[in-house]
């Protein structure tokens, strides 16, 4: 009988602790998924409650038993606990303590019957025999994830079959309690034998089930996963086509990805965009630039002149961020900004030039002024300047018309800028008053330069309404003293350009 007793009873024990083994498995690989911890805890309390069962056979000692009875149920209640949490429902941990007191108070009784466990057996399986049964309401009505019911099911019939050979058990310790049998060695019980060639065949049928489902849910979950990174994907490439700008994506400094606009401003096709080197598209004076806003990466705009692939120069504004976190990719942002860098360019030549005569206005030559006024000064080097002031320049304009006075304008400055020498500066500071800044001369070179300027002026023939005419110029000219200022060597050229004027005009006068 021992013999027969001790085969089914190590077979269950055998195959709950394969189940506690598989749990464990199951618990490793699919964290962090919470469910299959549970699993794996109230498997390893079960083989503990069992393997206590057996030391109680053979020990008789009625406090084993009745831990190793108390373990069991917890196990029971362990397990039904991760079936709530795979289903996302609030977890009923009260169920633990609740059983442990039930069964606990119901052992009282082991000592006062003394030997006769029927009563105990069956408060355990009551006990035991309800605590699946919410969850296997909860498991087959599941609306929400139809990719489990199968496996869902499979649980649940088992996990129903399990109470049922419980509640069995339960009802023959009963039937053994009330017809006052007597103490059986539990090898001769029929309900002690149930549970181990039913109920934990059961059991292993429902784990089975529960790694089914959280197989399924796994799938699920990875499937719903890579739609979302597809969609992610859609989304980001949409994102960076819809932009204006050429956009990149640079890992290790190549470009690993692009958008079509960035093509067509480097010039190339997707295929040699690609895993090309992004430091190679700009031309070699902003080379450094480019690489040092790639390694700062702080989103700040800078400028740089980028080489397109058929050698022409594109001026370009040029943003990098990280992309995500610490990745190491980078996403640059590159705009054309040619027309905006031309009127730029266009602005900062008008704010320096004449428009009408193409020389420097009043506003540079003040500069330029002031700084050959401090050299002079430091170094007590030679300076003059002159003010020159065409003559009876509204009778030109009065005989030949404003268009032939803008045209005789143009033709003076040209030539007094080509009569000029490299370090002198001729500017139009007035209507048809200028001035010519002649930096180490002294006022003997400055009266043969003043005076081939203007024979020079005297034969040009100029076209207007009424046929060719000729234009004069007087000019009056300071040579730099010691005190002298910009305002007070202005105010000596003027006044002798005013004594020219009075004199008769079309000569030079030299301040005294
Ligand atoms: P003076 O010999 O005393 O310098 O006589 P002026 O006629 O040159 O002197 P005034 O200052 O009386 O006249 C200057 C004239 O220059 C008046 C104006 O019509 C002309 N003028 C000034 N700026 C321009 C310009 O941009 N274009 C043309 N066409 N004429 C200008
Ligand atoms: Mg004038
Ligand atoms: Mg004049």
């Amino acid at each position: 009988m021992d013999v027969l007793y001790f085969s089914p009873m190590l077979l269950g024990l055998n195959l709950i602790f394969s189940v506690a083994i598989a749990a464990t498995a199951l618990w490793r690989m699919s964290r962090p998924m919470p469910a299959p911890r549970y699993w794996m805890v109230g498997a390893w309390t079960l083989v503990l409650g069992v393997l206590m069962f057996g030391i109680f056979v053979s020990t008789r000692n009625p406090v084993v038993n009745v831990i190793g009875n108390l373990l069991q149920l917890c196990g029971e209640a362990i397990i039904v606990l991760g079936v709530f949490r795979f289903i996302g429902r609030p977890i009923p941990y009260w169920i633990i303590p609740v059983s442990v007191l039930i069964f606990g108070s119901a052992n009282i009784h082991y000592w006062v019957y003394d030997g006769n466990s029927d009563l105990l057996m069956t408060i355990y399986s009551v006990v035991a025999g309800l605590l699946p049964v919410q969850a296997v309401w909860l498991l087959l009505n599941l609306r929400d994830e139809p990719s489990t019911r199968p496996a869902r099911i499979l649980v649940g019939v088992c996990l129903s079959l399990y109470s049922l050979v419980t509640f069995a058990r339960g009802w023959l310790a009963w039937q053994a309690y009330t017809s006052g049998q007597g103490y059986v060695q539990p090898y001769e019980s029929f309900s002690y034998l149930l549970p181990y060639n039913l109920g934990i065949p059961a059991l292993v049928m429902g784990f089975i089930g529960m790694t089914l489902m959280t197989m399924q849910r796994i799938l699920a979950d990875s499937r719903a996963n890579a739609e979302r990174a597809r969609q992610h994907t859609l989304r980001f490439e949409r994102l960076l086509n819809v932009s204006s700008a050429g956009v990149a994506v640079i890992r290790d400094g190549r470009i690993c990805d692009g958008n079509r606009q960035l093509e067509s401003l480097l010039g190339v096709n997707r295929q040699a965009l690609l895993d090309s080197e992004f430091a190679q598209y700009a031309k070699r004076r902003s080379r450094s630039l480019l690489l040092r806003t790639l390694h700062d990466a702080t989103g700040d705009l800078v400028d740089v002149d980028i080489r397109r692939a058929d050698g022409s120069i594109l001026n370009a504004e040029l943003r990098i961020l990280p992309l995500v976190g610490d990745s190491g990719d980078y996403i640059a942002e590159i705009r054309d900004v040619s027309h905006r860098r031309t009127l730029e360019d266009e602005l900062k030549r008008l704010a320096t030039v004449d428009p009408l005569t193409g020389v420097m206005n009043r506003r540079s030559f003040n500069a330029l002024f002031s700084r050959a006024m401090k050299r002079v000064t430091r170094h007590k080097a030679a300076l003059c300047l002159a003010i020159l002031d065409l003559d009876h320049f509204k009778t030109v304009n009065d005989l030949h018309g404003h268009q032939a006075g803008d045209e005789a304008l143009r033709q003076f400055s040209l030539f007094c800028e080509q009569q000029a020498r490299g370090t002198d500066a001729f500017a139009r500071i007035g209507g048809e008053e200028f001035v010519l800044l002649m930096p180490d001369t002294r006022v003997e070179g400055a009266m043969s330069i003043l005076g081939r300027l203007l024979s020079g002026v005297a034969a040009m023939r100029l076209r207007g309404s009424q046929g060719s005419f000729q234009i004069q110029v007087s000019a009056g000219v300071a040579e730099y003293r010691e005190g002298d200022t910009m305002e007070s060597l202005m105010q000596r050229a003027d006044k002798a350009l005013y004594k020219a004027k009075v004199d008769g005009r079309n000569r030079i006068v030299v301040a005294d």
